[in-house]
């Protein structure tokens, strides 16, 4: 993450007048192309972040880094991503911290994964699918930069036979049976460590939290988080028509020492 002028090779968002968000990836001699004109990426390299920019017929675009919840929601996904409004609370839920040793499964498109490396874990990732292991991968070092990888490490693997590490601080799940992982984070994390799960169905809870009433893990929580905008123009103050109403619940645990 850089504060200066923008440089080839990084990712800048350009906002234009009716709020379309465009993610470019700067490159020298490109052009970004929209039915509203022609940017050079030569004239956003070197700009400052917040510059504004005119295309080559007049329009007006807002150039700036994206946030990471920018990143996530713009990023090539194959799976479901976690969305900021939740990330946001998982982190706080899961009390990750700098150093953190961090186990998640399953990786998907890596939009949890960038907040948890962001918030400064060690990451491991259990995923079964290759190809996301390898996309989620590509999204970290696109938006967290290459040294994020040095604390993220992936393996192709199903998190339902088991987990090699031991001693975790955190586990993170998103994944659509995390009761069957009960078993396995009771050995993996120390004691004190804290389980998440993010599970889309009130019936996956139901299960999780009977599963972790049979186990080692106390301080059961379970919480959604609602997000409702606003829409702010002039004395035209309410909240927005339209919200995502529901993503998932989020569950969290902590492992004691019976
Ligand atoms: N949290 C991710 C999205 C995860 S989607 C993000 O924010 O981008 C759920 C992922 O879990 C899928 O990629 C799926 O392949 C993986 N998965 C499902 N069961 C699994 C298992 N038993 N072990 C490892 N990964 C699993």
């Amino acid at each position: 993450m850089t504060a200066g002028a923008f440089e080839a090779g990084e990712p800048v968002l350009l906002i234009d007048r009716k709020d379309r968000r465009y993610l470019v990836d700067l490159a020298a001699g490109r052009e970004f192309h929209t039915h509203t004109g022609v940017i050079a990426h030569d004239d956003i390299i070197g700009a400052p972040e917040g510059a504004r920019l005119r295309s080559s017929r007049g329009s007006a675009f807002l150039a700036v880094r994206p946030t990471l919840a920018d990143a996530v929601l713009k990023m090539p996904r194959g799976a479901q991503v976690v969305y900021p409004k939740d990330t946001g609370a998982i982190l706080m839920l899961a009390d990750v911290f700098p150093g953190a040793r961090v186990l998640e499964a399953g990786v998907g498109s890596g939009a949890l994964s960038m907040s948890l490396l962001r918030a400064g874990a060690v990451v491991s990732g259990y995923e079964r699918r290759e190809d996301f292991c390898a996309r989620a991968r590509a999204n970290v070092e696109r938006f967290c930069g290459p040294e994020a990888l040095e604390r993220y490490r992936t393996e192709v693997r199903d998190v339902y036979e088991g987990i090699d590490e031991t001693g975790l601080d955190r586990m993170v799940l998103d994944l659509p049976e995390p009761w069957r992982v009960v078993p396995h984070a009771g050995r993996a994390l120390r004691t004190g460590g804290i389980l998440l799960a993010y599970t889309p169905s009130i019936v996956q809870v139901r299960r999780l939290r009977r599963a972790l009433d049979d186990s080692p893990f106390d301080l059961h929580d379970t919480v959604e988080v609602l997000h409702r905008g606003w829409h702010v123009e002039g004395d035209a103050v309410r909240p927005n028509h339209r919200m995502v109403a529901h993503t998932g619940f989020l569950t969290a645990s902590r492992l004691t020492s019976s």
